[in-house]
């Protein structure tokens, strides 16, 4: 399997796009305006393996202190280019493309107001005169850009498209997609290439739905912008690394991609040895077959009736092939029997067989082979390589054993600290399984972001949190100290709450 053909993006010395290997990047967490962590915590990346390091601007004040992170950085030899990630503010947009190597923009909020779920109607001329509007504005960034070197990522996030998007083109993949799309268009009429593309969502099989749907839609218009690949608000420990490995995965062993970020609510450093697992595990997966395993889709579903009465066959495989080689196996012998598929890890880290059986049996499950996994490891007890897939299987959306747990990786607009609130909330809610819950860095994107989470705990300011009950605020701006005590009470309040141990299917 080739790689997917596109336009290269420069972004200073880093190439982005086949047959460049996939760039690892990843993102600070601290205060932007906080110079010396800056510049420590960007070399810190850097030295960890970092290829791009992205940095949040949310003011124009916080996008000129771009340009002494940068200064910092470059006195003390790093070269690692730098990215700023712009939400709700044009105007630090422009003040960040001077002083960076590329910005990233969210067109939900770029130059559309913040989404408020209100419903409006356009007639097509009136939905042209928006999009001039928006070519009047947006054609001058780029020409800054040009002008600087400055490549451009355009992010589209499920959990932030505009209302004008989700009222014409609904609130799911064709929304995303043409949110993208309308951007990418004057890309190309202004000739701009240095451009980079990136559809996320929490929920792993829309993301990787949406990337699919987007690579053709740009294929149809003749275009081949590189891809930059995330879930977001992924989480933490070993769902946050599952969810990642299952989406970005089922998409690289497939070629599509050119850069991946694994968000995790850690440390930042710790997101770079899994990204560079999951780009070399799908590396060898790729190599080891010739056609793309999400070829069918998830047709397969429907395409084979599986009979309950049959015998159960198991199909047992080992290494980068075992992949194709189940998929060839049910194709061509299954039938309507239940199957077991089965691949052997002789990995003796604990880290590498997660990230491979994520990505493996993540891209089955994906692609349409919904039959029973197995998990073969002497690392594993019996009980480890349950529950092993059954958050594999959860992160494919098939099934809930636990909570879903919907959280942030943060950034320099978290106030709180994220990466304890979420274990402590992981810890007294992961049995709700019944339940959505989310843990966000901030106020400002934190509640648009929550993809319909039941309830989330949303970082509001210094050592303040607010709870929320969907998308409306319960308890605004109350202690750290008693917010997760607040969100229980919540819970319990709407009868949703069931003790550890009890019965909850
Ligand atoms: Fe940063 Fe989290 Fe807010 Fe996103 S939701 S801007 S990652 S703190």
């Amino acid at each position: 399997m080739q790689r997917r053909k596109v336009t290269p993006a420069h972004v200073a010395n880093v190439t982005i796009g086949a047959p460049n290997p996939v760039v690892v990047q990843s993102m600070t967490t601290t205060a932007t305006l906080d110079t010396e962590a800056s510049v420590a915590q960007t070399i810190s990346l850097a030295n960890a393996g970092a290829q791009l390091v992205r940095l949040t601007a949310q003011g124009v004040q916080h996008a000129a202190n771009l340009e002494n992170i940068r200064a910092g950085v470059r006195a003390a030899g790093v070269d690692v280019p730098l990215v700023a990630d712009i939400h709700f503010n044009p105007a630090a947009a422009f003040e960040a493309a001077k002083h960076v190597e590329k910005v990233r923009i969210n067109p939900g909020n770029f130059f559309d107001p913040g989404r408020t779920f209100r419903k409006m109607t356009f007639s097509d001329s009136d939905y042209a005169a928006e999009l001039e509007k928006i070519r009047d504005k947006f054609v001058p960034f780029l020409q800054l850009c040009k002008e600087n070197g400055t490549a451009l990522r355009i992010g589209v996030n499920h959990g932030s498209l505009s209302d004008r998007i989700m009222s014409r083109f609904g609130d799911g993949a064709e929304g995303m997609v043409e949110s993208a799309m309308e951007y990418l268009r004057i890309c190309r009429s202004e000739d701009f290439n240095d451009v980079v593309i990136s559809i996320k969502a929490s929920d792993v099989p829309l993301m990787t739905q949406t990337v699919r749907l987007l690579v053709g839609r740009m294929a149809a218009e003749g275009m081949a912008y590189p891809l930059h690949l995330g879930v977001t608000e992924a989480g933490n420990a070993l769902e946050g690394r599952i969810k990642s490995a299952v989406g970005i995965g089922s998409l690289l062993i497939d070629g599509i991609g050119d850069t991946i970020r694994v968000s995790l609510s850690e440390a930042p450093e710790n997101e770079i040895p899994v990204a560079r697992l999951i780009v070399s595990h799908c590396d060898a997966v790729r190599h080891s077959s010739t056609k793309p395993l999400g070829a069918y889709g998830n047709s397969r579903r429907i395409n084979r009736t599986v009979d309950p009465e049959q015998s159960t066959l198991r199909f047992e495989a080992q290494g980068p092939e075992a992949v194709h080689a189940i998929a060839k196996a049910i194709d061509e012998t299954a039938g309507n029997h239940p199957v077991v598929m089965a691949i052997r890890y002789d990995d003796t880290d604990f880290n590498s067989l997660v990230v491979k059986a994520a990505v493996d049996f993540g891209s089955l499950l994906l692609a349409g082979y919904h039959d029973q996994i197995e998990i073969v490891s002497p690392l594993l007890t019996e009980d480890d390589a349950e529950d092993l897939s059954h958050k594999i299987i959860q992160a494919a959306g098939l099934a809930r054993f636990q909570a879903e747990i919907v959280a942030c990786p943060g950034c320099g607009r978290t106030l709180f600290g994220l990466p304890e609130a979420l274990e402590k909330v992981k810890e007294a809610c992961l049995h709700l399984k019944h339940l959505k819950i989310a843990v966000m860095g901030c106020i400002v994107n934190g509640p648009g972001e929550m993809a319909g989470a039941d309830y989330g705990y949303v970082g509001a300011a210094a050592g303040k949190v607010s709870i929320y009950r969907g998308i409306e605020c319960i308890h605004k701006n109350i202690d750290q100290d008693t917010a997760l005590e607040a969100l229980i009470d919540l819970i319990k309040a709407d009868g949703q709450w069931i003790e550890k141990g009890a019965d909850n299917d």
